[in-house]
């Protein structure tokens, strides 16, 4: 068999839920979860003679994520009817963004992999629009009709086709959710359905010097990044074994499709022929004014951008000597990367408090389904934690008691560490006491860092161990140490 090369040909178009108040064209509330059709008005149900007005601040949140997205933004766009009849549609048609979009031609920028370049994925461009109302079949003989969402607005930035495989369109999801929730553009909560994902996935096939293109998929509506991988990772596989099976499966034959993911059976499924442009007879609306933009406005937005996660994540591994895995914890989100900067620059000890950030903090904001600035500690409370820990008034065991007192009571680390008895001894009456009961108690222990030179290093740090947990925390690890170390060397 002659070689055969494969390669992903995937595009992406996301539709952001932007953070808006009220709708895009009229000031019904946005409010996920409100008793169904109670937050409509004339305008956002279609009534005849019922009049848009624009939202300007979803134009302004556009504009941002556009920025960010090194787009070029519109000094003038336009609104366009996209003509289509479903039930959740009242007017049969939707207000979008044709041939103006707002931005355009802009670029995102993915982690490097591997100690890589950065991967740059062309953004094609980012237009407004409002969505559609909501059909709702579950647990019912027939369809019921809610328009809560209709004229919710959104986002739709699309790309080009310039992602490589099912992680790197993870990768980019992921990383674009991170983005429009730093930006505020975004509440991005994917259970809300505020962002939801549509790639687009063919496939080149080299073949006896022919490349052959499978026909262009759209995979409609995903709502989880997991959902994004392995809906890519099917419709590849399947598009290749379609073509293998026959070899007019390409897109000049068949044409482009609209698929559903089917999460539950892990396959893709057929729902229709795609439409292309004309089957929407676009054309401007009527009823809207074009939107235009000054120069001095995109100026204004752009000043409060900022540093983006992604350079931030780059700027603290490099200064801290940190992870990659790390540093985009630390860069999660906005808010609790604003806060390490700020203990920081208070005199906190920047390795001890990535360190707490990473461990105690986060497990204590993802107990409470919060990040860590949600637990509303102060930076100089946060910095007085890790400078105590990182002189040895307290070891990193207590530290963590202390982090969970800190939640409920105002008063400083010191002095919580001082009541709860955690602060260090360097008292070396009772270091020795728990030395001797940690070595009685651990006889193999023992015997291994004594006799067995592979082990002794493991044994000895677990002896060190087990006189912190003796101790509650209490004794100072350097004295542990010195201590245990004097008792092994006894015969
Ligand atoms: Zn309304
Ligand atoms: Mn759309």
């Amino acid at each position: 068999m002659s070689n055969l090369t494969i390669r992903p040909i995937i595009g992406m178009e996301t539709h952001v839920q932007l953070a808006t108040r009220t709708k895009m064209f009229c000031g019904c509330p946005v409010e996920f979860g409100a008793e169904p059709n109670s937050r409509v008005c004339p305008v956002c149900l279609g009534l005849p003679g019922a009049l848009p007005v624009i939202n300007r601040r979803a134009v302004d949140l556009a504009i941002r994520m556009g920025l960010a997205l090194n787009c070029r933004i519109a000094t003038f766009s336009k609104w366009d009817r996209k003509s289509y009849y479903y039930p959740d549609l009242p007017k049969n048609y939707q207000i979008s963004q044709y041939d103006l979009p707002i931005a355009a031609e802009g670029h995102f920028e993915l982690p490097p992999r591997d100690a890589g370049e950065p991967r740059r994925v062309r953004i094609r461009r980012a237009h407004l629009e409002e969505d559609a109302g909501k059909n709702l079949h579950e647990g019912l003989d027939h369809t019921r009709v809610d328009l809560n969402r209709a004229g919710t607005p959104l986002l739709e930035i699309v790309t080009e086709p310039d992602l490589a495989s099912a992680d790197e369109a993870f990768a980019f999801a992921s990383e674009l959710q991170r983005l429009a929730v730093w930006l505020g553009v975004s509440e991005g909560v994917m259970q809300k359905g505020q962002m939801r994902f549509e790639p687009n996935v063919n496939v080149a096939i080299t073949f006896g010097g022919v490349e052959y293109r499978t026909p262009i998929a759209e995979i409609k509506n995903l709502n989880s990044f997991r959902a994004i991988r392995n809906a890519i990772a099917y419709e590849i596989d399947r598009q290749v074994g379609e073509w293998r099976r026959d070899h007019d499966y390409t897109l000049e034959k068949c044409g482009k499709l609209n698929l559903g993911w089917d999460d539950d059976r892990g396959v893709t499924e057929f729902q229709r022929s795609k439409e292309e442009a004309h089957d929407y007879r676009y054309f401007p609306d009527p009823d809207l004014v074009p939107v235009t933009i000054s120069a001095e406005q995109i100026d204004a937005i752009r000043s409060e951008i900022g540093e983006l996660p992604l350079a931030r994540q780059e700027r603290l591994r490099m200064q801290l000597a940190l992870t990659d895995v790390d540093a985009a914890t630390l860069t999660a989100d906005r808010a609790t990367s604003d806060l390490l900067a700020a203990a920081i620059a208070v005199g906190g000890d920047p390795k001890t408090l990535c360190k707490q950030f990473i461990s105690f903090w986060s497990a204590q904001a993802n107990a409470r389904s919060t990040t860590i600035a949600g637990l509303g500690v102060s930076a100089p409370r946060l910095a007085e934690l890790a400078n105590l820990t990182r002189d040895g008034t307290i070891s990193a065991t207590a530290a963590a008691t202390v982090a969970q007192k800190m939640l409920d009571v105002p008063a400083a680390p010191r002095e919580i560490a001082a009541a709860a008895g955690l602060l260090q001894v360097r008292d070396e009456a009772a270091t020795r006491e728990w030395v001797e009961q940690a070595v009685a108690a651990n006889p193999q222990a023992v015997r291994d860092a004594k006799e067995n030179p592979r082990k002794r290093q493991a044994a000895a740090g677990f002896l060190r161990g087990q006189v912190m947990k003796i101790s509650g925390g209490k004794a100072n690890p350097k004295l542990v140490g010195e201590l245990i170390e004097r008792r092994l060397a006894e015969p």
